[in-house]
Parts: structure tokens; C-alpha cells; sequence
């Protein structure tokens, strides 16, 4: 490890196989995943559908350029738009590039539809966009942003889940374009904003003519219990990001947008080398297969309410626990001291979790788990919150 940037803590733990919901370390031991690489694998470990497209693909084509027609691409585009109600997408590789396409579309919008000579945008405290510098500009966390000075101009910032500030921004400022929200907080502690939130936001968007944009990099892609969560809001974004369950383990991004905002680009506004090359469209087609076959956005949000419901079970009259909550397989417990240490403890008890925000209890689990391993994950994740 001496030669990687010591960008990462690292538990010191190498995965040498998975399966499903399991992961097998070099020792042989067994861990139940809860976090799946950080909502990446939703369809578990080594899917075999996955597997077949990747190997496949592999023997035929990996990668030409987005100078050529790629079938595996269009196929993917036209799925994603008939799943989510958009009309365009831009291929990238990661959740922040597919950020950086939104921020880049919100721009052009506002120079060229709106004739503001500096469109901003408007996002939220507590929020987490990426680790590029308009990302991490856009991301409502210092710890992010410090010692990465100058940030970029063209971002206002509200609190999350409080329609009342945006407007009282507005009032102050003619050049914002659009508003950019994540449909519930990851980073930030799986934070679930009020029913009607979304909603409003569109129509405060629709009464200024800004662009509603939503980066569901972690909250798409079927694990909410909806292809994408804005679908449980009944209003549709005009861009919406995502990434991680898209390609289950292959890096893949993705930028959807409609209307006006679909477009917005010509050719040379912007563009990827490796987007949406051959191998990861062939994934992306499959785990979209897999989601579609199987049933499986209605199985996470059985799943959630399985999990969320055990969990409050076990760990009620427990005073270090303020609230288990979550949508679909979202699922945060929030403690009242910081909890850093459960993620080396869970290691230890054979359960892979995440802390965020310090003091929250992230669990990212696979939407292809069994009822019994879903209940295994609550027996394990409540032992080690309990002690
Ligand atoms: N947006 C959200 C909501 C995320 O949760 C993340 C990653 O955690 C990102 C963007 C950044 O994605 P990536 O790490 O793929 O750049």
C-alpha cells in the first residue's frame, strides 16, 4: 500500500471472491455485505448475468469510441429513458462526471436560454456531489471543500428540505438556473426530506424557469424501491444523474434529461474517451435485465421495510440509537455519539457496514438478498450496535 495516495483509510481486509449478498476474504473467512461496495453491487456479488454480458463482450468488442455508433449504448439509452421518462442521456464513468455534465448543461442553459451572464446554482447543506472541483464545490460539506480553495463561483447553498430559504435566496438573486438535490441525503446521513419536497421544488423551478436536477448517483438504479426515487415523488425532474448500481461493479455514469435540457449540447460541448463504451453498456443492459425480471425495485422496498422494521425492533430501549430510517435499501441508523468504531467491530463480527456523517449506520444492501440472509443482516448489524 506504500505506493497508493493515502487518499482512503483502509481497513486491512483484501475480498478475493463474493457471491450474492456474501464476500470471502484471502483467509477464507465469510462476511455479509450491508454496503455492496457503497450501493455499487445491487445486484449482489459475481451476478451471473452480469458475469455472461461482461465475458461475452469481453471476446467481442471492449471499447471503440463515442466517434462510432455503439448498439450496446443506443440499447441502454433507449431502456433508461423508457425506465425514467427522460428523453436524452450522456454516457460518463462515475457518479461526479455525471454531476459535472449537469452543472455544464445548467450553464449553457443559462447563458443560452435564459441570457444570465453568470448561472448559478442552487445546492443544499449537507449534500455530497463528487470530489471534482465543481462537485466538490456543489457538495454541502467543508471537509470536502477544505484546502481545495478557490471553489467555483455559480453555486448558491440552502439547507436540505426547506423550500422557504430557496425562495428567500431567489429574491436576492435573478441569475440562478437551476437547483440541484439529491431525492435523499447518502453522504448526509440518509437523511429521507418531507413527502411533498421534490414537488415543491418543481414547482419552484417551473415558476422561475429554473432546471430541477437530481442526483440519484446513490439513490437510483432500483435500491429506493423505484427505478429512480423521484418516481415516488409523481414529478419529473428536467436532468437526473446516476451511477453506481448501474453498472453493478463496472464504473459507469450516466446524465438523463429532457425537454429543453436534452437539448442543450452540440456536438463538442462536451464528451468521454471511455463513456459508455461497449463492456460497460453490456453490464449496464444486463443488470437492467436482472432489475426488470426479477422484480426486484418492489423486493428492495420489502426488503427495507423488513430490515428498518427488525432493526427498530431489536435495538428499541436502546439509548445510544436516535432513529432508524431509511426508503427502500437506504437504511440509516443514527446514534447519538459517533460510531466510527462499529465499522472495524463489524468487520471483526463478519458484517460490512459503512459510518457517515459520524454518526450514522449506513446499510446499502444487495436488493437480491433472501429473507433469511436480510434477517441475518439485522441480527448481526443490532448485535454490533448493542455490544
Ligand atoms: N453523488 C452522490 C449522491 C453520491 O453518493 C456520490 C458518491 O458517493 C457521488 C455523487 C460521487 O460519485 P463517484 O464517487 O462515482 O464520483
Amino acid at each position: 500500500m506504500t505506493h497508493l495516495m493515502t487518499t482512503y483509510k483502509r481497513q486491512d481486509v483484501a475480498f478475493v471472491r463474493g457471491e450474492g449478498a456474501w464476500l470471502e476474504d484471502s483467509n477464507g473467512r465469510r462476511y455479509l455485505d450491508a454496503l455492496t461496495g457503497i450501493a455499487v453491487c445491487g445486484l449482489g456479488h459475481a451476478h451471473p448475468g452480469v458475469a455472461r454480458a461482461l465475458a461475452d463482450q469481453a471476446s467481442a468488442v471492449v471499447h471503440t469510441s463515442n466517434l462510432y455508433r455503439i448498439p450496446q449504448q443506443e440499447r441502454l439509452g433507449d431502456r433508461l429513458c423508457a425506465l425514467s421518462g427522460m428523453d436524452r442521456v450522456f454516457f460518463c464513468n462515475s457518479g461526479a462526471e455525471a454531476n459535472e455534465a449537469a452543472i455544464k448543461i445548467a450553464r449553457l442553459y443559462g447563458h443560452n436560454q435564459r441570457d444570465v451572464a453568470r448561472p448559478t446554482i442552487v445546492v443544499m447543506e449537507g449534500s455530497f456531489h463528487g470530489r471534482t472541483m465543481a462537485t466538490l464545490t456543489a457538495t454541502g460539506s467543508r471537509k470536502v471543500q477544505a484546502g481545495f480553495e478557490p471553489l467555483l463561483t455559480g453555486f448558491v447553498r440552502a439547507p436540505y428540505n426547506d423550500i422557504a430559504a430557496i425562495q428567500q435566496i431567489a429574491a436576492n438573486n435573478n441569475e440562478i438556473v437551476a437547483v440541484l438535490v439529491e431525492p435523499v441525503l447518502g453522504e448526509g446521513g440518509i437523511f429521507v426530506p418531507a413527502a411533498d419536497y421534490i414537488a415543491r421544488l418543481r414547482a419552484l423551478c417551473d415558476d422561475n424557469g429554473w432546471l430541477l436536477m437530481l442526483d440519484e448517483v446513490q439513490t437510483g438504479n432500483g435500491r429506493t424501491g423505484k427505478f429512480f426515487a423521484y418516481q415516488h415523488t409523481g414529478v419529473m425532474p428536467d436532468v437526473v444523474t446516476t451511477a453506481k448500481g448501474l453498472g453493478n461493479g463496472v464504473p459507469i455514469g450516466a446524465c438523463l434529461a429532457r425537454g429543453v435540457a436534452a437539448e442543450t449540447f452540440a456536438p463538442g460541448n462536451h464528451g468521454s474517451t471511455f463513456g459508455g463504451n461497449p463492456l460497460v453498456c453490456a453490464a449496464a443492459n444486463a443488470v437492467l435485465d436482472a432489475l426488470e425480471q426479477g422484480d426486484l425495485m418492489a423486493r428492495a422496498t420489502v426488503l427495507g421495510d423488513r430490515i428498518v422494521n427488525g432493526l427498530r425492533d431489536r435495538l428499541k430501549g436502546c439509548n445510544a440509537v436516535r432513529d432508524v430510517r431509511g426508503l427502500g435499501l437506504m437504511i440509516g441508523v443514527e446514534m447519538n455519539e459517533p460510531c466510527g468504531h462499529l465499522v472495524a467491530a463489524g468487520l471483526e463480527a463478519g458484517v460490512l457496514i459503512n459510518v457517515t456523517r459520524d454518526n450514522v449506520v449506513r446499510l446499502l444492501p444487495a436488493l437480491t438478498m433472501s429473507d433469511q440472509e436480510a434477517d441475518e443482516l439485522i441480527s448481526r448489524v443490532s448485535g454490533l450496535i448493542l455490544g
